[in-house]
């Protein structure tokens, strides 16, 4: 009713949507939230059983992971990917090379777990140091135990829309959007950022379930105008609060991947002037951590991923359930190939 009679005084989409952006936050409309937690829970659950059924036909699922250094966001990450395989009843193994490693000791050790029947799944976690080729160490995985689906032969599968081991973030922005119910099929996608392991992938992922995709980048032009057909929006280029309330239709479901630790009082306070129990909490604590969409866009989108608790669980969910569909499908087919890894 409100845009009925305010439309017409409006000759371009640009005012309108601002318009539009404004009648919202007025009437403080609020997004549903896309709950990662909850989803991850439900996965996990799923999991689980399938972890037991495996169990009984004498599989159990491992992965391996390949912690290089003392970097201590990676031994965070590292320490929570081998607590999830425990709390899913997996088997897990750590391995910690020095920092001055090299090359070909990382060949060796990815070569060993390639032929260790018992690891369904190699994680390298990156960074990995300057003096060790990273391309190398991680085209070295079996394509058949990558399950952080960075390998060239499961890149290629998804390219061709063909069963393969999928890179776990976008695989888990699906996971939202289906579990979510929210439409894909003839969905205008946008996809803010090309990166090998989130935009490439999440742009081949809704394409082949039927939207119809644009891919935007650094030297995308005219971002608000693209940005304002989505009907999903996908946001993966590490600038906090970058994606403006205003840019965003009323009717998008936005899945925010960023995940950017702001530091700075005068930007905390620019992102957080609508959210003073954030800001207090800023204050205390010197840092929060802002999406690449900007926080006002809860009283904008349809529907919206947090930050935190929107994707971020979704990755290390993805990655235990591409180690129990590794384990399915290598152990108890006997043979694994590419082309036989259901997605
Ligand atoms: P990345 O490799 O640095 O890629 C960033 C992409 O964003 C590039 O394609 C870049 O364009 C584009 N970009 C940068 N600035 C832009 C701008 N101003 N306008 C338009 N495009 C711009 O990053 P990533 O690894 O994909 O990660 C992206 C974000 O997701 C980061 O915040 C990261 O922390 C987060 N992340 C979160 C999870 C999770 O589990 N929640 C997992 C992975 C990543 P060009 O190609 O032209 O340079």
């Amino acid at each position: 009713m409100l845009a009925q009679i305010y439309v017409p005084a409006y000759e371009n989409r640009a005012s309108h949507a601002r318009l539009l952006w404004s009648i919202c936050y007025s009437l403080a409309m609020t997004a549903r939230i896309l709950d990662g937690i909850k989803i991850r829970d439900e996965i996990f659950a799923e999991l689980k059983m399938e972890v037991a059924q495996l169990a009984a036909q004498g599989v159990r699922p491992g992965l391996a992971a390949v912690l290089v250094g003392e970097n201590p966001a990676s031994q965070l990450y590292v320490k929570s990917k081998v607590a999830a395989c425990e709390q899913l009843g997996m088997a897990s193994w750590l391995h910690t090379p020095t920092a001055n490693s090299t090359t070909e000791y990382m060949l060796q050790l990815v070569d060993d777990l390639n032929r260790d029947d018992n690891v369904d799944g190699i994680l390298v976690q990156l960074p990995l140091p300057a003096q060790v080729d990273s391309k190398r160490v991680l085209e070295a995985v079996s394509p058949a135990k990558d399950v952080d689906g960075f390998h060239p032969v499961n890149m290629g599968m998804l390219v061709s829309n063909r069963p393969g081991l999928v890179a776990c973030t976008p695989a888990g922005c699906m996971e939202i959007l289906r579990r979510n119910h929210i439409a894909i099929e003839g969905a205008n996608a946008i996809v803010l950022g090309r990166s090998d392991i989130v935009g490439k992938p999440m742009a081949l992922l809704l394409l082949h379930a039927n939207a119809t995709v644009t891919i935007c980048h650094s030297k995308s032009r005219e971002l608000p105008e693209i940005i304002r057909r989505a009907d999903i929006l996908v946001a993966a280029i590490g600038r906090a609060g970058f994606v403006q309330a205003d840019w965003i239709k009323p009717s998008a479901a936005v899945i925010d991947v960023g995940t950017n630790k702001v530091t700075d009082r005068a930007e905390a306070e620019q992102l957080l002037t609508n959210f003073p129990q954030r800001l207090e909490k800023f204050l205390a604590k010197g840092s929060v951590l802002i999406g690449d969409v900007h926080p006002d866009a809860v009283n904008t989108a349809a529907a919206l991923t947090p930050v935190p608790g929107g994707v971020g669980p979704m990755t290390i969910t993805m990655l235990m359930s591409n180690t129990v569909k590794a384990a399915r499908l290598r152990r108890l087919s006997g043979k694994w190939q590419p082309a036989s890894v259901a997605r």
